[in-house]
């Protein structure tokens, strides 16, 4: 990703992270450690320039996101909303409503079962149910469908 070979005085250029060529002073910015030509720094997802004034960007397991993708990708604290523990960039996660599990965290409340992907889940009130523990099941209707797991991987 970084192109480690600067051409020229390294002292007297910056290299830009992104794409490895030098930057002016003009269009230097300073983010990550590392510098970067405004318009290289770049969201790994959406691709989004992050190089606006104001613009928050985020980077996690050498990727850099904005903020929305972030939040998608590793939930508002990047740590499994079941144990508490924080999740490895390169682990693959469950999601469910914005919140993400460990692949082994993500089990239902009643039966401990794992949730694998293909299984239907219930999310409901922040907790996690297979099919057959549905709370209410014979009360409830059309409004809670279960939802088909699907794995995840946060790498884009
Ligand atoms: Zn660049
Ligand atoms: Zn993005
Ligand atoms: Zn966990
Ligand atoms: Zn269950």
């Amino acid at each position: 990703m970084v192109n480690s070979q600067v051409p020229g005085g390294v002292c007297s250029s910056r290299a830009c992270a992104g794409c490895g060529g030098r930057i002016s002073d003009r269009f230097l910015l300073f983010s990550m450690e590392r510098y970067w030509h405004t318009r290289c720094l770049k969201c790994s997802c959406c691709q989004a320039q992050l190089g606006e004034i104001g613009t928050t960007c985020y980077s996690k397991g050498g990727m850099i996101l904005c903020r929305a993708d972030y939040i998608r990708l590793f939930g508002h604290t990047g740590a499994c909303s079941a144990c508490g523990q924080s999740i490895p960039a390169s682990e693959m996660v469950m999601r469910a409503q914005g919140n993400v599990y460990h692949l082994k965290c993500f089990s239902c409340a009643t039966c401990r079962n794992r949730l694998v992907p293909g299984d239907r889940f219930h999310y409901i009130n922040g907790t996690i149910f297979c099919e057959h523990d549905r709370p209410g099941a014979t009360l409830l209707s059309s409004h809670l469908q279960g939802n088909p797991v699907l794995p995840d991987q946060k790498v884009c």
